[in-house]
């Protein structure tokens, strides 16, 4: 029986077991496939100091640990069946040096609530389309925004981080100081180091902007899929967009733009000008915007009812083979009771994420032009054999894509059903000795580990 009493006595936050009063809003995977996962206990840190009293109490009872940032991992990461989870909501310190730029942050602080305070100094930072995403799980999985294109991932922004490693002590990472301890935090992952209780980043001015929301019938995808890759393929980097294939079980499908650029809808509008005339969108919104209004314009959030996500990585625009095995694929998705449906998106990346060399930081996909995201959803009320439909056809859909894209994955995007070693190869790709060498040095014991762990 581990000694919960211990424990308690030894923090300074709060201890919560199955069935007391936050246990499972603090201990719990925003991804509901992960619902029945039940962790021993979490401890809500108060502190820096808490964080290492938690890893050693886990420690010492053979308990493994996990931190939990924003929960917002695709693969219920930051929870761990029958573990002690550290929920580091508390560490919540947002700290602005407006002339330096630098921005110093808590482990557990989300997305939104550091947009908050970066719009209050009008400073910008890439940190993603959801408010809810913890900084910790974003940062150390790269983090990628619409802005990267010019302003590059989360963790290319990252100057400085503190870590609590397994033997509790405390480390300040920068460039000088445990360099390659540095380094695997820039996109190497979270969960496999130690726990980051702080990150310090290079903010710059914002830049006003435009946006676009176009949609089509599903009908149109082919020719709409073809045009707009060859669009972003050309486009200046202050320009990006996610282009989607999509299916709900209510609609007959839609293909949709939705996209930032940091310039004037006027040369937004020049830039869409040849997808426009290809095929007449049903919806057209192209609009200038502040920095802050198109962040919010491009807020997604969603239920968090079950859904699953397999990636690959392209280094041109798909041809019409591939564009043929994607609409052939929604054609037969078996449907389910979720509202999300299911789709394909490709997010266009390059531009400044592309400028930093392959092995500068632990994020390896530096040459992509678009990640290929494929996805499904199912709701907790749909019978088991549906949710297995759905598991299956994204499996085939991802099978099948290997024909056109790379064995390739984005770690942020992280795919459970990847055996561990082809996963390792697909996140890391030639950066993978480099991080399981700093896993060695950092963590000989593997305090921090999962099933897809370096
Ligand atoms: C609705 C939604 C929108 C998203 N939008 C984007 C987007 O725009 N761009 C993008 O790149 N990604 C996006 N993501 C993916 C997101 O970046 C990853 O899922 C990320 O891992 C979530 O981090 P988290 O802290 O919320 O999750 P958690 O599940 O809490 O953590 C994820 C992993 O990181 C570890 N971890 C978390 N914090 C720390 C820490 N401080 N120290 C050490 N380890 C830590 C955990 O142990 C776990 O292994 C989105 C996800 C969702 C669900």
């Amino acid at each position: 029986m581990p000694d919960w009493e211990g424990l308690r006595a030894r923090v300074d936050g709060v201890v919560r077991l199955p069935g007391e009063e936050g246990y499972q809003e603090r201990s719990s995977a925003f991804n509901r496939r992960y619902a029945g996962v039940a962790p021993a206990g979490v401890l809500s840190v108060s502190g820096v100091a808490d964080v290492a009293r938690g890893v050693a109490w886990a420690r010492a009872e053979g308990m493994p640990v996990v931190a939990r940032g924003g929960g917002h991992g695709y693969s219920g990461q930051g929870t761990a069946a029958g573990g002690l989870v550290l929920d580091l909501q508390g560490l919540d310190t947002i700290r602005v040096d407006r002339e330096r730029e630098l921005v110093t942050v808590g482990g557990g602080v989300r997305s939104g609530e550091l947009y908050a305070e970066l719009q209050r100094h009008d400073l910008a930072v890439p940190l993603g389309n959801s408010d809810q995403v913890g900084i910790g799980g974003l940062t150390l999985g790269g983090g990628v925004a619409a802005v990267s294109r010019a302003f590059g991932l989360t963790c290319d922004s990252l100057v400085e981080t503190e870590l609590v490693l397994a033997d509790g002590s405390l480390v300040r990472c920068n460039e000088t100081e445990h360099p390659d301890l540095f380094w695997a935090c820039k996109g190497g992952g979270g969960g496999n180091f130690g726990v980051n209780t702080s990150f310090t980043f290079q903010a710059r001015p914002t830049v006003p902007s435009s946006t676009c929301l176009l949609l089509w019938p599903l009908a149109d995808a082919p020719v709409v899929l073809t045009v707009m890759q060859r669009i972003m393929a050309a486009a200046p980097d202050e320009f990006a967009a996610r282009i989607g294939v999509n299916r709900t079980g209510a609609d007959g499908g839609s293909v949709s733009v939705i996209g930032q650029h940091l310039g004037p809808a006027s040369e937004l509008r020049e830039l869409l000008a040849p997808v426009l005339a290809a095929a007449a969108p049903e919806r057209t919104v192209v609009e200038d915007m502040g920095y802050w209004e198109a962040k919010d314009f491009l807020h997604h959030e969603t239920s968090g009812d079950p859904f699953a996500v397999r990636t690959r990585t392209v280094t041109e625009p798909i041809g019409p083979a591939a564009i043929d095995t994607v609409l052939t694929a929604l054609q037969k998705w078996p449907g389910s009771g979720n509202p999300d449906g299911a789709g394909v998106a490709l997010f266009t990346w390059g531009g400044a994420i592309n400028r930093v060399p392959v092995t500068e930081t632990a994020f390896p996909h530096r040459d992509v032009l678009f990640l290929v995201s494929m996805d499904t959803s199912w709701s907790p009320d749909d019978p088991a054999e549906l949710r297995q439909a759905n598991l299956d056809w994204l499996t085939d859909l991802h099978t099948a894509m290997g024909e056109h894209a790379r064995d390739a994955s984005y770690l942020n995007f992280a795919d459970p059903d990847l055996p561990p070693a082809r996963a390792l190869a697909a996140y890391h790709g030639p950066n993978l000795a480099r991080l399981q060498e700093v896993k060695r040095r950092y963590d000989p014991d593997r305090v921090f580990t999962h099933p897809q762990a370096v």
